[in-house]
């Protein structure tokens, strides 16, 4: 069942939201070779903690850590662990947090400097359809219209794997609600967007196949061919003419910005 949020929840939503982007940003400014996903997660878990949240993803369904880390051929799930970050790494580093009763969620897949072209493009390509999905976020479209411009623009015209196992989500009091908002589908079929609706919308792409597998520590979700894999998300609500973009990547795009260590992710 779809829980429908007024504009006052769609505030709240928001701030949670921005919660998340801050801590991305605090983050962001940190990473470099040397440093451990398990750092950086700690870091997190002190500032959302400091602004009177809760971190959204520790605990739920005893995942044991604030953020999800995934490097390199793992696409989503990865638990920080105390392996340093090196030259030519690729993550997606996602947060949630829980905030005046309601979740927020966003990621980001960072790269430090230098990667493979064809990874960079990886990247390019998978941030630019997540912005292609929210341009259907709109009233009056369908599910499958933002399904199908994800996929449209990453499998379709460049043959990229898209990750079926895992989906976007609504969120709200809950951090995955109804309804699944696959990466792949068909134009005009699936559910009528309406106004609030809140809808965390989130491509994971692979460079290979899109074949995935689950690691031995029961989260990490990795590529079936070890190539990489990238990962962005937002949280937005269904808006009339455009979609209201809950989460801001420009925090943490600012900090990717004074950061020597890190490559722009520009599209
Ligand atoms: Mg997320
Ligand atoms: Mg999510």
């Amino acid at each position: 069942m779809i829980v429908y949020k007024s504009a006052e929840q769609i505030e709240l939503i928001r701030q949670s939201c921005l919660l998340v982007s801050k801590t991305l940003a605090h983050v962001v400014s940190l990473l470099k070779p040397g440093v451990t996903g398990k750092e950086l997660d700690i870091e997190a878990e002190t500032l959302i903690r400091d602004n009177g949240a809760i971190p959204g993803f520790k605990g739920y369904n005893d995942f044991p850590a604030t953020l999800c880390i995934s490097k390199n051929d793992a696409v989503v799930h990865g638990i920080p662990n105390e392996s340093e970050f090196k030259e030519g790494d690729i993550a997606s580093i996602d947060c949630g947090v829980f905030m005046n009763g309601f979740f927020g969620d966003a990621a980001y897949t960072f790269a430090l400097k230098e990667i493979p072209d064809e990874t960079l493009k990886l990247l390019q390509r998978t941030k630019a359809s997540l912005y292609k999905g929210i341009e259907q976020a709109i009233v009056g479209r369908r599910l499958g219209d933002i399904s199908y411009a994800i996929q449209e623009s990453t499998s379709g015209q460049y043959g990229y794997g898209v990750v079926r196992e895992l989906v976007g989500h609504g969120v709200g009091e809950n951090l995955h609600e109804a309804p699944e908002v696959p990466n792949y589908g068909k134009k005009g079929k699936g559910i009528r967007l309406q106004e609030g609706m809140v809808i965390a919308i989130e491509p994971m792409i692979n460079l290979g196949t899109r074949k995935v597998k689950q690691s031995k520590d029961g989260w990490t979700v990795v590529t079936g061919d070890k190539k990489p894999s990238a990962h962005y998300e937002h949280t937005v609500a269904i808006g009339k003419d455009s979609a209201d973009i809950l989460s801001d990547h420009a925090p943490l795009e600012l900090e990717i910005d004074k950061n020597d260590y890190l490559r722009e992710i520009l599209i």
